[in-house]
């Protein structure tokens, strides 16, 4: 009698499939444990769960070692394989977002057909916007204290005396040598080269949801969480 309560209730309320698109810096970590948080999704990214896969010694986990250690590529199929043992353990039943996967619409179409397997589908592909110009002033004008590692910007968060810590004092201020403004510039240019076709292909399913990530980190959370909402009370 339970048991079959149990399947009805499964059955109607497919837990949230949501991916999260976003550019380096455009906050996409910060918004992902919010919704953890807020939601009780699970995050996966590709890396983890690769490693995970592995450790377990699954039957997949194994074939993507064999991958890896010859230096290889890890197939599609073997990651389809891994996200689906994956999506069946207890933890990821409130929902999960998708951190580094789909890359290719190959692969979103791949993803669809496991996903209906069991009635589910992608609730959301949330894309995080940013200007790029600004992004890249963002992004090239940070620089943190060598010593306490407090953070630091050209325009956003100077020190009150130039070059030195105004926390604890030190004057070896850090950058990051691919924080420098045409790194920036071409990581952004690659992103957006990589995930125009993945933005179509959500766009065109009335999946996708574009999230204006230039505010701030409380702005940008209040948004996708009513996009979230929004998509899982679909
Ligand atoms: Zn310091």
């Amino acid at each position: 009698m339970t048991e079959s309560k149990t399947t009805a209730n499964v059955a109607t309320l497919a837990p949230p499939v949501l991916i999260l698109l976003g550019p380096p810096g455009a906050g996409k970590g910060t918004q992902a444990r919010m919704l953890e948080k807020r939601y009780g999704l699970v995050q996966l990214s590709t890396g983890d769960l690769l490693r995970a896969a592995v450790a377990e010694g699954s039957e997949a986990g194994k074939a993507a070692d064999k991958v890896m250690k010859s230096g290889g590529l890890v197939s599609d199929e073997i990651v389809i394989a891994i996200l689906r043992d994956r999506l069946s353990d207890p933890d990821t039943a409130k929902g999960v977002i998708l951190d580094g996967f789909p890359r290719t619409t190959v692969q979103a179409e791949a993803l669809d057909e496991l996903l209906a397997e069991s009635g589910q589908k992608i609730d959301a592909a949330i894309s995080l916007e940013v200007d790029d110009e600004a992004m890249v002033h963002r992004i090239a004008g940070r620089y943190t204290c060598g010593e306490c590692g407090e953070g630091y910007h050209d325009s956003f968060k100077k020190p009150k005396v130039d070059g030195v810590c105004d926390v604890c004092g030190a004057s070896n201020m850090k950058r990051r040598s691919d924080d420098n403004a045409e790194t920036v510039a071409e990581r952004l240019a690659a992103y957006h080269k990589q995930t125009a076709p993945l933005i179509t292909y959500y766009e065109q399913r009335g999946a996708l949801q574009r999230i204006d990530a230039m505010g701030s980190i409380d702005e940008i959370a209040t948004t996708v969480s009513r996009a979230v909402a929004e998509a899982t009370r679909k």
